[in-house]
Formats: structure tokens, sequence, C-alpha cells
């Protein structure tokens, strides 16, 4: 049976994604080799990640004056290398979860990091409103989505400086105004491709104006200037992003994907919000995540949590239990995720309330 798979990462990717890679390992463009066993400075890998790149920039709508890097690293190590390269006195950060949090932690490494606002205080379950970024900070850092907590920024934030984001879990499904930025990174393995990549847009004004030393490896323009191919980078996960990328271009780029996302997250919410027995851990609905949405089971009803995770895996639904973090539930619908499965999903929730 095909599973309906929810899991927060890595996890699903489209049919067409995984097909031409598969098509790629057996052999890569008419070469008569795998992707796997080739030269990365092959001219069949060339256009394969100056492809990537091209559509990176193509559906996001990145202006000039940006550079679209594939690193490795994953994005936990961003929160190290986009300080290093970019904080030269004060940047501003908001906690809004454990990555938030990560990154607020490496930062410190490099300078003064003011937390303009947090919401530990409630376990995550919001977004912290009205708190003000002083001017005078290098940038401004935020989390767009909260994979764990199932919160989410949707909107560009106004602010008096640049901002970086981390959108390792909801790039790919809203647009981006990139006049307000100088960064934005996120890893592969939300929305993209297998893990083992991460990209890095980044304003390239916005470098080399830090008085520290940058070990090579860590420095955005040595990537830069070779395109990627500083080193040898992760070429399998670069391949199935391609994939991806043709794939979004295909079902007609961002304003689609944000509809069917859209839709996929109003669906599942209703059925939470009407739910006698399960309900959402977020509950302002300007704060909800249309990529992980967190629900559990009413107080009465908890001890019921554990039947219901095996209930949904009768019907085929994998990957719902929720971060040890939060409890419950929490359903990742990520732009590979057909609304099929959402609607698989919701029949399982109605059924199991009518049984009890
Ligand atoms: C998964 C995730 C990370 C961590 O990514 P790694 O590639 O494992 O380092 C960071 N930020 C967000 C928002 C995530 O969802």
């Amino acid at each position: 049976m095909k599973k309906h798979n929810f899991y927060a990462g890595p996890s699903i990717l489209s049919e067409y994604t995984i097909r031409n890679t598969v098509d790629g390992i057996l052999d890569f463009a008419g070469t008569g080799l795998s992707v796997l066993e080739i030269s990365h400075r092959s001219k069949e890998f060339q256009a394969v990640i100056d492809g990537a790149s091209e559509l990176v920039k193509e559906l996001l709508d990145v202006p000039e004056g940006f550079s679209v890097l594939w690193l490795g690293g994953g994005a936990s190590m961003q929160f190290c290398m986009l300080p290093f390269n970019l904080l030269k006195t004060k940047a501003s950060y908001i906690d809004t979860g454990t990555w938030a949090h990560n990154a607020i932690k490496e930062a410190r490494f490099f300078g003064d990091v003011d937390v303009v606002a947090s919401s530990e205080d409630a376990n995550y379950t919001y977004i912290p409103k009205n708190f003000v970024v002083p001017a005078d900070s290098d940038y401004f850092h935020y989390t767009s989505n909260n994979t764990i907590y199932g919160t989410e920024i949707r909107r560009d934030p106004d602010v008096p400086v640049k901002m970086v984001a981390d959108m390792s879990s909801d790039i790919f499904s809203r647009h981006i105004d990139f006049s307000k930025y100088d960064a934005v990174y996120a890893g592969a393995q939300k929305n993209l491709a297998p893990a083992g990549v991460t990209i890095v847009i980044v304003r390239d004004s916005a470098l080399g104006n830090v008085d520290r030393p940058i070990p090579t490896m860590l420095d955005y323009r040595t990537h830069i200037k070779k395109g990627s191919m500083f080193n040898t980078p992760p070429v399998l996960p670069i391949f199935a992003a391609y994939q991806t990328l043709k794939y979004y271009k295909e079902l007609g780029g961002i304003d689609t994907l944000e509809r069917m996302d859209l839709e996929k997250a109003a669906l599942l919410y209703d059925a939470i919000d009407s739910s006698r027995i399960f309900r959402g851990t977020v509950t302002d609905p300007e704060d909800r995540s249309i990529m992980n949405v967190c629900f559990v089971m009413k107080d009465e009803y908890k001890e019921l949590e554990k039947e219901f995770v095996d209930f949904a895996a009768e019907r085929g639904i994998v990957g719902i239990k929720g971060h040890r973090s939060v409890g419950g539930f929490r359903a990742s619908l990520y732009n590979a995720l057909p609304i099929e499965s959402v609607r698989v999903l919701v029949d399982a929730m109605d059924e199991f309330q009518a049984k009890h």
C-alpha cells in the first residue's frame, strides 16, 4: 500500500522527483554513467547545478545582486556561518522555537545578540507581536516556520534593518520580498530534496564587511567565487533538488504551490477545530503553520493518543507522531503531499471520533 507520508523531515518528495532521480542514478543524461559516479566537474553536472540555481532565482524572483549557493552542513551549519560572515557588532533575533534558539546560541560566538522577543514562556505556541528591532542592528534573524511547534511567520516582517531568515521548512510555499533581506537559507530535506544540501541565497553586497578572518570553507565568498564547487558539493541531493524545482515550475510556480498548501492546511485545521476530541496546539489562526499542523487530544481523551497513531497507521498514515517536546500529533503538509493524503487523515480522525 502507498503510504500517506506526514513525516516532518526528511519528508515526502514528489513522485516526479523520485522517478527522475532513480533514472539519473541508473543512467545520468545519457552518459552511460550513474549520477552517483560522475565527476562534479563534468559538463553534465555543471548543467544540473546551473539549472537548479536558475530555477531557484526564477521561482522565487531573486533579484540581481544575490547569489544562490548549494552547501553542505545542513541548516544548522548556517546558524554559525551566517553570523561569521554578517555579524559586525550586534544582531537581533526572535526566539520562536528550538531552531531559532539554536541560531541565537551560535550567533553569540560572534557578537552581541539582542533577542527582541520570545514565546518560550508558552512552549512556543504563538508568534510574538509588537517586538522592536533596533535600527543599529546588523540584521534581524527569524525562523519563518517553526517545524516542531507548528507556528509560521508567513509575511515578510517590517523592520528597520535587513533580514535573514531560516526558511528550511517553508521555502517555496510563498513569495519572498528579497529587497528586505540580506540572506535566506534552507536545509533541503523539508520541501525540496533528500538531506545533505542547504540552499543559501545571499546578497553579495552584505559580504566582506566584517573585520574578523573567516576560514575558507565558512566564507560565503569562497563558494560564490567557485559557483558552489570549491570542494565537492552534495551531488545527489542537488540533482534531486533540480528535479523538484522543474516539477514546481511545471505545476505553475509559487502561486500554485501556495494555493495548494493553503487548501490542504485549511482542510486539516477545519477538521481539528470542529472536532470533539482533538484540539490544535496553536490557537491564533494567524500564527498557524500551513506546513506543520500540530494537534493533541483534548484532556478527557488524552489516553487515546497512542491508539490513534495505530488506528491511522492501519490506514497507511505514517509520521504523525508529534515531536517529543510538544507531544500529540504533527502532520507535515509539505508541497509534495497530495491533498488526498490530508483527506485520508481527516477521514481517519472522523472515524476515530465516531468510535469514541
Ligand atoms: C530541520 C530544521 C533545521 C535543521 O536542519 P539541519 O539540516 O538538520 O541542520 C533548522 N531550521 C529549521 C526551521 C528546520 O525545520
